[in-house]
């Protein structure tokens, strides 16, 4: 009985230093967590965010066709396009948008585009207070 009491005093005593230890060795260790907000995620080249229109960084210009071929391929009708006919004859999309809050970021309208317009880029915080807030402007 005393060798008993004993024992659970001398484990109780010793498990503050382990405790300490396992403290001390986390203490000398890299930090893993990250100070979100101040620091961001760098996500992986994979990484399948909101689906956006590429734009050149030189001439501004995207080079959507007005196809509709993404339109067309979504399988939950997220994409709308409003096509016109420029001076040059050629089609360019008056209107593009996206409603964020249905797309399922399957990438299929990416993979469709005959002239790789698009890409799904690498934002990750999409939470919105409204509905509204997720119908987006491919567009500028
Ligand atoms: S990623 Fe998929 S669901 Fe989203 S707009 Fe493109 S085709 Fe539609
Ligand atoms: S598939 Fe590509 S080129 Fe065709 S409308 Fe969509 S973004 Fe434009």
């Amino acid at each position: 009985m005393i060798l008993k009491f004993a024992a659970t005093i001398y484990n109780g005593v010793m498990s503050l230093p382990q405790g300490m230890m396992v403290t001390l060795k986390y203490f000398l260790k890299k930090p893993v967590t990250m100070q979100y907000p101040d620091q961001k995620w760098v996500m992986p080249a994979r990484y399948r965010g909101v689906v956006s229109l590429i734009f050149d960084k030189n001439t501004g210009k995207h080079r959507c066709i007005a196809c509709k071929n993404c339109v067309k391929i979504c399988p939950n009708y997220s994409l709308a396009i409003e096509t016109a006919v420029g001076e040059d004859k050629k089609w360019f999309p008056k209107t593009f948008t996206l409603e964020l809050g249905q797309c399922m970021f399957c990438g299929l309208c990416v993979e469709i585009c005959p002239t790789k317009a698009l890409e799904m880029n690498k934002e990750y915080e999409l939470a919105t207070y409204t509905r509204e807030e997720l119908t987006r402007s491919l567009l500028p």
